[in-house]
């Protein structure tokens, strides 16, 4: 390794003794929804080959049932019959093409499971499930242990280098580790070392089965961040004894599913939790792997570099970007796309059954299907607008061979962007934007900044494609009053820089809505300061209650409340109001919308649902519900309720009889993201 490189420690080989891997750089865990899909395992040898390509270390699949009782949905992926492993060797052999490292996540869903047939240590439902599981025999455990042993062999000829065990995040071997769940008085429950005796006991019957030239990483929940989870001795003691029964590697787990704090999302300072994984290292002697939030190869070597672990699991950043690893050798980090965190096209995807991509590389999990082969034939292309969609067609029509000329009426691109990035916690979206620039210098695309375009420009200047990416306008509403001064646009707010008084009413709690509330309430985005971060969100870094949240009723929580109070003070106060009679932020991300409610709730906000709006006068907002009216004394009124198509110049076109195209807000404003728009002007890039 060159130890000249920024990424000296990310990119030093780590010995594992009967193995080596490349680089300290893992990819971790993700479900994608092609294990369950027909053909599905041609398409995730696609999809885990381009990231072997692309230089990672070891990389961790999805996680697999070993048992029909621990599938995570009643169709979910396993591995316990021999005629599974032929399929599974597609993915081994894509990836062995490569100096990569494979192993497969045994992954025992326990109470997580989606099905009737549930188990796990107690009959303790979960808030987050609907069916309660039946508690195991000490008959079904031990069973299950065989299972994970067997299904661990069936990996071994499967062709795989090791097996991950799924021991965190709330899964079967995490429910009896914690009281939480695990109620029981028998050998299985009570103590921690009988809490702890099933994850030991897989650990040592999967070494046994696979010889010691195998892989084994145990991901043991380091922070539980639920009532009922773990304390730090309970944590090392676990440590120790995976440790004792053969484990080769230690990942970090960071939360249950369940946990109300956020450990994932984009508004987590980024390597928030590694300080636990430091804090093991003192305790065992096996290498430890970190994870959480880290999405720059700067920030997972400082990780590395600071003595936190000794190797770095990155999962969503390669969803975003496969060649991470490799750009990052190459001295080229600038050229990554990084993740932003948003979960809109991962996670979110995944919890709905559907196929996970990336918001920002929508070539993710679809890489025998969306591809940008050269074009047969180099066209003149123009841009119109440099939002997310024009960006991204852009960039993937000229990687294409295309001429690509943008232009933007805007000083910089990016569009909505350069909105959504002054949000507290949505920070990350400076990255897109470094990488589109970036991109399109080194793809020599014409840029033009400053130029409102008209037909007569498109037309004169002999393109063979115009490409409408123009985005939307805010819509106007039909309120009386609607042109009082009080009434403001989110664009007044975030684009104009208005002042805006202390009470406000804002009309529609939308993304937009949700975003300008939190806007206007935070002062400062906690994202940057992961230690006011921490005890905004009740985590007790001293690690003395259970589970690493401050216990209730303690003096440390007591001071904590207080303090936060005090910083709550004088906020603004704000309403943020909608029609529907639905819980407000009903619609948002389903792994992200509890995070937003919970963050106004912190600030007090007031969402209001069943709303009708009577009138804007001097004195505020008129509203009724149920009926009965109501007024807002408010300084402002901020309409964040929806958008409609900016296509004007769309019909000058067609009468032109040039070929137009329209893309992201310019094509359907109904339900627009940046996911949307990008998957849009991507797909349209690989075809024309
Ligand atoms: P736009 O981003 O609107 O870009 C259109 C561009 O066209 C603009 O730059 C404009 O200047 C230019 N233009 C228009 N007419 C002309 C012309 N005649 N000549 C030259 N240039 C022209 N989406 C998410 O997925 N996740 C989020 O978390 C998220 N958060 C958001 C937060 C806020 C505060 C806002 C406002 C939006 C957010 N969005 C989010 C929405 C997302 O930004 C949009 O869906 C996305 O930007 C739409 O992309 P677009 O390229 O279609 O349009
Ligand atoms: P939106 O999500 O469609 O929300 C619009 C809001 O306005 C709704 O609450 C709606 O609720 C209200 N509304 C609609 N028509 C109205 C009318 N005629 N009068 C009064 N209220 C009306 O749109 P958005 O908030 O503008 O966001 C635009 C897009 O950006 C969204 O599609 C979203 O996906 C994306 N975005 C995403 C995020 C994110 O974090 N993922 C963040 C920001 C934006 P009622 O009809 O019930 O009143
Ligand atoms: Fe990251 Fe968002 Fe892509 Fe998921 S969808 S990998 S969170 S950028």
């Amino acid at each position: 390794m060159n130890q000249t490189s920024p990424y000296s420690n990310l990119l030093t080989p780590l010995d594992l003794g009967f193995t080596t891997l490349a680089n300290r750089v893992l990819m971790g865990s993700m479900h994608t929804g092609l294990e369950e899909e027909k053909n599905g395992f041609d398409k995730l040898a696609a999809f885990y080959e381009t990231r072997a390509k692309g230089g990672v270390g070891m990389i961790v699949t999805g996680g697999i049932s070993p048992n029909l009782r621990g599938r995570l949905a009643p169709l979910g992926s396993e591995l316990s019959k021999f005629w599974h492993v032929n399929k599974h060797k597609k993915i081994t052999s894509a990836v062995h093409k490569y100096d990569t490292k494979i192993c497969v996540q045994l992954l025992h869903a326990g109470r997580y499971a989606y099905h009737p047939f549930s188990v796990s240590s107690s009959k303790v439902k979960s808030a987050i499930n609907p069916f309660t599981p039946a508690e195991m025999s000490v008959r079904q455990i031990k069973g299950t242990i065989k299972d994970f042993a067997y299904s661990t062999k069936l990996a071994q000829k499967a062709g795989y280098d090791g097996v991950e065990i799924m021991g965190s995040e709330g899964y079967l071997l995490n429910q009896f580790s914690c009281v939480r769940v695990n109620k029981r008085t028998d050998e299985w429950g009570g103590s921690i070392e009988n809490r702890m005796r099933f994850a030991v006991e897989t650990v040592k019957a999967v070494r046994e089965k696979v010889g010691k030239e195998f892989i084994i990483i145990f991901r043991l929940s380091m922070l539980d961040l639920v009532e009922g989870g773990n304390s730090w001795e309970d944590v090392v003691t676990m440590a120790k004894a995976i440790e004792a029964a053969g484990a080769t590697l230690i990942n970090t787990g960071i939360g249950w599913h369940e946990a109300r704090v956020p450990t994932i999302s984009t508004s987590v300072p980024r390597a928030a939790f590694t300080w636990i994984t430091e804090r093991m290292k003192k305790e065992v002697s096996i290498p430890l792997i970190t994870t959480n939030r880290i999405n720059t190869p700067e920030v997972a070597e400082s990780v590395l570099a600071n003595g936190h672990a000794d190797m770095v699991s990155m999962a969503r950043p390669f969803l975003a970007d496969p060649e991470f690893v490799q750009k990052a050798a190459a001295d080229q980090s600038d050229q990554i796309n990084t993740c932003i965190g948003c979960n809109q096209a991962c996670l979110d995807h995944v919890f709905k059954q559907k196929r996970a991509s990336c918001l920002v590389n929508p070539v993710a999990c679809y890489e025998t299907e969306l591809t940008f082969e050269k074009a047969a034939k180099s066209k003149k292309i123009a841009v119109v607008g440099a939002g997310p969609a024009g960006l991204a067609f852009s960039v993937y029509a000229a990687q294409r061979g295309h001429n690509v000329t943008l232009f933007d009426k805007a000083s910089e691109i990016g569009g909505q962007f350069n909105f959504a990035k002054q949000v507290p916690g949505k920070e990350e979206f400076y990255e897109t934007l470094r990488y589109f620039n970036v991109q399109l210098k080194k793809l020599d695309i014409s840029v033009n900044l400053s130029t409102e375009v008209n037909t007569e420009k498109l037309k004169s200047d002999g393109f063979d494609e115009v490409v409408l990416a123009t985005g939307i306008v805010p819509r106007t509403l039909d309120i009386k009053g609607f042109e009082h001064p009080k009434v403001k646009s989110y664009l007044n707010v975030l684009r104009d820089k208005e002042e805006i008084g202390h009470k406000v009413a804002i009309i529609g709690a939308g993304g937009i809505g949700f975003d300008i509330a939190c806007y206007l309430a935070e002062e400062k985005s906690l994202t940057t300061d992961a230690e006011a971060w921490m005890k905004n969100w009740g985590v007790d870094k001293t690690y003395q209650g259970a589970g690493a949240l401050f216990s209730k009723e303690s003096a440390a929580a007591k001071a904590n409340n207080s303090e936060l109070e005090e910083s709550h003070k004088n906020e603004r106060e704000i309403y943020l109001l909608q029609r529907k009679t639905t819980k407000v932020g009903a619609g948002l991300g389903k792994t992200t919308g509890w995070i937003h409610r919970a963050t106004l709730n912190k600030h007090n906000v007031k969402m209001i649902p069943g709303v009708t709006y009577k009138e804007v006068n001097d004195d505020g907002l008129l509203i009724s519900i149920n009926g009965e009216d109501k007024l807002l004394e408010v300084d402002h009124v901020i309409i964040c309720a929806g958008q409609q198509p900016q296509r004007a110049l769309y019909q000058g076109l067609i009468d032109a009889q040039a070929s137009v195209h329209l893309i992201g807000g310019a094509s359907v404003a109904a339900e627009l993201d940046a996911k949307r728009a990008i998957r849009q002007a991507a797909e349209l890039a690989s075809t024309i």
